[in-house]
């Protein structure tokens, strides 16, 4: 039936659909200090909201999988993200925008000590706009004889304020119980839910490198809004594009188009909003103007994709602006500045022109390949075995370090755990990365090595 599908679309890998059963996405949001990580945490229970343990995993979580009483859903929260100094209220409402655009189903929290402001009710306008079904808990009502400060929030016009202590655990299963009503019977247009099966692409760089431009360069008039299909009239959240015949799913076109960015203290917020991107993604597409110096905010989108362990491509866009010396330049900054993603793919292009364009989906689909490829393990036995007869680790204090055993413990991207003897140095891990890449390919893809020392 049609809304199990829809759901189903959340999950990255087809077993992880057959498992989970969420009934939609649910923002927790609100301004700082209100208590939203501490309803979070008390909501999963402490479990997920800590950062998971192997370096290089994405660490600006934005979703989780929680469960209530037997029903599971998920879970986005925007608790950890900073709010910066300046523009801190802008930042407020686009981090609130983005968790709603994100969500089915909405959980505004207030927080009674204080009272109603300024900043909630701008949040609750937004709210308003979005025409997602939300929810009222007022927090820090830590005792009954505190109950009377959640009257004041009436006002707001959103139903009954639900006095809760996030701290203490009071009233939240009240509150839950109400708020995952109004989610199941929530129309299911999260960017989360989206309800496809193709491979899903974030398009990312800093203002200005051509984002727009290549997506129309190649959605030409053959694209369709996603949220269109599913009968909406909301902001289009994801489009799918066609390429060459085939279906590609842009993430957060929405954001891509948007010229908000391109003002003054805006880049708190793309970054955000990239992070979301690359979080409900699988390829990230990583632009660059070369007709520009590569900047430290260029380099830094980079790493998100990177750190967030996405497949990625880098585009050099623009080439049609280079001269004989500007491509010098290009080729001197890409021995440089660019040496932490050698495995990478790069394309040069014009997205103004279309000159290369159609280069492009055959390096997303490598990049994919090998961020889907799973070595089986007698294969990477065998191999790390040579690996060490040829080249063994190292003396270290008189000992030698051994690799016992290895394992792809998962893949998207390909995630390795050696079991070793002892530590093995960075220069010895980046050995191993090095030839595991010379031997299996993983064009495109971060691959992860973690190593757990058996004495
Ligand atoms: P966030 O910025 O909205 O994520 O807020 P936090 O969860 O970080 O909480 C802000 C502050 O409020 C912290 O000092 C919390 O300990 C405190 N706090 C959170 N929930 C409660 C509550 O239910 N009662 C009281 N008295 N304090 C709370
Ligand atoms: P976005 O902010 O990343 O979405 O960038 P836009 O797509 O809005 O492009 C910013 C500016 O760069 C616009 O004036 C575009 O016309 C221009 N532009 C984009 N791609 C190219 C290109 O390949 N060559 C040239 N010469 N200009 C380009």
């Amino acid at each position: 039936d049609e809304d199990e599908s829809l759901v189903q679309g959340a999950f990255t890998t087809p077993e992880e659909r057959s498992r989970s059963k969420a009934v939609g996405v649910l923002a927790v949001v609100g301004r700082p200090n209100v208590g939203k990580s501490t309803l979070v945490n008390r909501i999963l229970g402490r479990r997920a909201a800590v950062v998971e343990d192997t370096p290089g995993v994405t660490r600006d979580r934005v979703s989780y999988d929680a469960e209530w009483a037997g029903t599971d859903f998920k879970l986005v929260d925007t608790g950890g993200w900073e709010a910066d100094v300046e523009g801190i209220e802008s930042s407020i409402a686009s981090q609130a925008e983005i968790a709603v655009q994100l969500a089915d189903a909405v959980l505004l929290v207030v927080d009674g000590t204080v009272g109603l402001t300024a900043s909630d009710e701008r949040i609750v306008k937004m709210i308003r706009q979005s025409g997602k079904p939300v929810t009222l808990a007022v927090n820090k009502v830590d005792s009954q004889a505190d109950e009377y400060l959640s009257a004041e929030f009436w006002k707001l016009g959103l139903g009954e304020p639900f006095g809760i202590s996030a701290m203490h655990g009071r009233g939240i299963g009240d509150l839950l119980d109400e708020a995952l009503e109004k989610l199941r019977s929530a129309e299911k247009t999260s960017g989360l839910l989206t309800p496809t099966d193709l491979r899903r692409v974030a398009l990312i760089g800093r203002p200005n490198v051509g984002k727009s431009s290549l997506l129309n360069r190649l959605a030409g008039e053959d694209r369709a809004v996603v949220n269109d299909l599913a009968g909406t009239t909301r902001d289009p959240v994801d489009e799918v594009v066609t390429v060459d015949d085939e279906d590609w799913l842009f993430i957060d076109t929405a954001g891509i188009k948007r010229r908000l960015h391109k003002l003054s203290g805006a880049e708190y917020y793309s970054t955000l909003r990239t992070q979301a991107a690359l979080e409900r993604s699988e390829l990230a597409l990583v632009l660059f103007d070369v007709s520009q110096p590569i900047s430290d905010q260029d380099l830094k989108v980079m790493s998100q994709a990177v750190d967030a362990g996405r497949a990625i491509v880098l585009v050099f866009n623009k080439w049609d602006l280079l001269d004989d010396f500007g491509r010098q330049r290009i080729e001197r900054l890409w021995k440089t500045e660019f040496n932490r993603v050698t495995w990478a793919q790069r394309v040069n292009l014009s997205a103004k022109t279309g000159w290369h364009t159609n280069r492009l989906t055959g390096a997303m689909h490598t990049a994919l390949e090998s961020w889907d490829k799973r070595i089986p393990t007698g294969k990477l036995n065998s191999f790390l075995g040579q690996l060490q007869a040829a080249h063994p680790h190292p003396l270290r204090g008189g000992k030698q370090p051994r690799i016992l055993f290895a394992t792809q413990a998962s893949n998207r991207p390909p995630r390795f755990v050696i079991f070793a003897t002892g530590f093995l140095e960075h220069g010895y891990r980046r050995y191993i990365e090095r030839s595991l890449r010379e031997e299996f390919g993983f064009e495109g893809s971060p691959i992860q090595i973690s190593v757990n020392i058996r004495e």
